[in-house]
């Protein structure tokens, strides 16, 4: 006997491309067990149903920082340049200590499941505290959400030439000592593992030479991923030709990373020629459409580099810059931003769906587990509930309707095989004190800068 079915499926995604219209979906031991077409339902010990609505793959984050959720669309700073919002920033983020992220690391989760996200990296680079990601896995485990968070660092402060002060930056031993602790603590590489750790120096400006190189090494001898932000933005260009004498992409490649471990954030400035060496690498890119907009300094050009092979997976990017965690949503403007730049046959739903899903797990290495609902995957979907009014008209295509008519949002969140959002509320018992907490914890670090 299955675990759970899913039934009255109106329309199933097992991955964009393969798709089945009046189906059930059966789960076993986490994992999809089998799916079928309606009238040759299986038995399972707890059944739940669709209600005609689309389900696809649970979408996959791969970039964002939940702790910024609590200094979202932060007025004083929210309108500069990304160094203007960073630099604004920093000196409220040295508050962050272990019941802070505990609860903004929750409370985005709780915002990540809605808009239908099931696996989550999250990049944490501020550490004025140790033991912070110890705090996040806690969130996560409470909640039950598959959970991918990235050991941030900042090594470099404005003494030695950086951009962040010293309250936010620590020395190389101290990051690399704790980076080998939670790997040993924390990284499962098995199947179907629910926590994994990556190694994720911020960028360029907030992290010296020799930082780099020793996590490259790390990562080599732990067989563990590497992320960072890379090609952001254009101040970013000038800091790496004054400080190194070479572009982010040359300086990447010479402290070792241009590697198939790697995935990085945003890659919105390379030249052709850096495009094709780091796809022949096998380096993957973590598009955040939202927040590049918003930051308002260019945007990775996808359908390039889906031409050249590499794995573009979609990311949501941090609370503050983006304000908002809906996977989505981020779908959606990637649908949208693809099409504004590259043309009405650059980019369809399918594609903007696929960058959510198969993309991203290609990003994290795990493709051959997540974002694909296929019989052995594990068991991530997402029924999505869209407004009968938004949805009116709309009968030939439900995965073009699905992105093109929204606002959706999950009817039905499951993770590892639990329900975790049932008719469209959250199944989190902790989200109501978490939410005063948050408020007043976040209400007491902007004060505090404030005056
Ligand atoms: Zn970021």
């Amino acid at each position: 006997m299955h675990d759970l079915l899913v039934r009255d499926i109106g329309y199933l995604v097992l991955e964009p491309g393969s798709e089945i219209a009046d189906a059930w979906l059966a789960i076993s031991a986490g994992r999809v067990a089998a799916v079928g077409a309606r009238g040759t339902e299986p038995v399972a010990r707890q059944t739940i149903s669709a209600g005609q609505r689309t389900v696809t793959p649970g979408l996959i984050n791969t970039h964002h920082h939940m702790y910024q959720n609590l200094t979202r669309s932060y007025g004083p700073a929210v309108n500069g340049s990304l160094f203007d919002w960073l630099t604004g920033l920093y000196p409220i983020w040295e508050n962050l200590d272990e019941e802070a992220v505990y609860v903004s690391t929750y409370v985005g989760l709780a915002e990540l499941l809605l808009g239908g996200c099931t696996t989550t990296t999250d990049h944490l680079y501020v550490h004025p505290r140790p033991n912070l990601i110890d705090a996040q896995i806690r969130a996560a485990r409470d909640i039950g959400f598959r959970f991918y968070p990235t050991r941030g660092s900042m090594s470099l402060s404005i003494e030695d030439g950086g951009l962040p002060p010293a309250s936010v930056t620590q020395d190389a031993d101290t990051i690399l000592a704790d980076s080998q602790r939670l790997i040993d603590t924390y990284h499962d590489p098995q199947p179907g593992a629910m926590t994994r750790i990556a190694l994720a120096p911020c960028s360029p400006f907030s992290v010296d030479e020799t930082l780099m190189r020793r996590t490259a090494e790390m990562s080599e001898s732990s067989g563990v991923r590497l992320h960072t932000h890379l090609a952001e933005d254009l101040d970013e260009h000038t800091y790496c030709m004054e400080r190194y004498g070479r572009t982010p992409v040359e300086h990447f490649e010479d402290v070792g990373w241009a590697g198939n471990r790697s995935w990085v954030a945003h890659f919105i400035h390379p030249s052709g020629s850096e495009t094709r060496r780091l796809a022949s690498a096998g380096v993957g890119v973590a598009h955040c459409p939202s927040s590049n907009m918003l930051i308002g300094s260019g945007t990775a050009r996808v359908a390039a580099l889906h031409s050249e092979g590499m794995a573009v997976g979609l990311g949501c990017d941090g609370s503050a810059s983006t304000d908002h965690a809906s996977l989505w949503l981020e779908a959606r403007t990637a649908l949208l931003l693809g099409r504004f730049i590259g043309g009405p046959t650059s980019m369809t739903a399918r594609d903007a769906l696929g960058i959510a899903t198969v993309g991203s797990a290609r990003c994290l290495g795990w493709d051959d587990e997540l974002g694909r609902l296929t019989p052995g995957s594990v068991a991530d979907l997402v029924a999505w509930h869209m407004d009968p009014v938004s949805l009116a008209g709309a009968h030939t295509d439900p995965v073009e309707a699905l992105l093109r008519c929204g606002p959706a949002r999950a009817w039905i969140t499951v993770v590892n095989g639990r329900v975790l959002v049932e008719s469209g509320e959250l199944r989190v018992a902790g989200l109501a004190d978490a939410l005063v907490e948050h408020r007043r914890i976040s209400t007491r670090m902007q004060h505090s800068f404030a005056h």
